[in-house]
């Protein structure tokens, strides 16, 4: 049932709207997005919006995951670095695109599940850390991409600073409404251009 529910998905949802990079498509098509979601409202897993994972945060829409990883344009050897775990849904379908993920998750109790979860389903190439993430994650940087899956009203310094020189980020950056950016570091000079407009959980400073 589920397969058939993540095959609309992917058609209506995502194909149409022109996500066109066939890895990424073929890893939407096959992470289990349902085990991600609170089992209550698992039955709205495949659906075009949103949905809450407890702790009043959410797991995105699945379109915005699937361009978020289409904009990152990874090849397979790269090291990325997620802020904002939250479900670990992004954090598997990039684990499945690249070679080893580092993720970021402010909440304890979220980054745990997650971990949990992520091991679970036998990804061996995540790794999440429970911690700030306007830090970002220095041990292990550089990254060649970085995404952040929650909105921060600048970009961080710290992100810019960990990002490999030819490297990309993927940001949404604003308030209540954000503008998702990407962030291209190139000839130690940093050029971002502006996506479409999106709606993220605030990214929070540490409590
Ligand atoms: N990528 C997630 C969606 C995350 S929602 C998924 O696939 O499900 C955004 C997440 O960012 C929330 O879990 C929130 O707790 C986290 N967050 C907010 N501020 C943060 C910060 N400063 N550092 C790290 N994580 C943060």
């Amino acid at each position: 049932m589920y397969t058939v529910k993540r095959d609309i998905m992917l058609r209506e949802q995502i194909e149409k709207r022109g996500v066109r990079d066939e890895r990424v498509l073929k890893v939407i098509g096959k992470v289990p997005r349902h085990l991600f979601v609170p089992e209550e409202i698992r039955d709205k897993s495949y659906e075009d919006y949103p949905l809450p994972i407890g702790e009043n945060q959410t797991i995105s829409q699945p379109y915005i995951v699937a361009l978020m990883t289409e904009l990152l344009s990874l090849k397979g050897g790269e090291k990325v670095l997620e802020i904002g775990t939250g479900s670990g849904y992004q954090a598997a379908i990039l684990a499945e695109l690249s070679r080893e993920v580092y993720s970021v998750e402010i909440i304890d109790s979220l980054a745990r599940k997650s971990e949990k979860l992520l091991r679970s389903l036998g990804y061996k190439n995540v790794f999440i850390l429970s911690g700030d993430g306007y830090l970002g994650w220095r041990e292990h940087s550089p990254y060649d991409s970085i995404i952040v899956t929650c909105a921060p009203e600048a970009i961080p310094q710290d992100l810019i600073d960990q990002l490999k020189e030819g490297g990309r980020m993927v940001i949404p950056v604003g308030s209540m409404y954000q503008d998702l950016k990407v962030v291209v570091k190139s000839g130690g000079k940093v050029k971002i251009s502006d996506n479409i407009p999106v709606r993220f959980v605030p990214m929070v400073r540490d409590r």
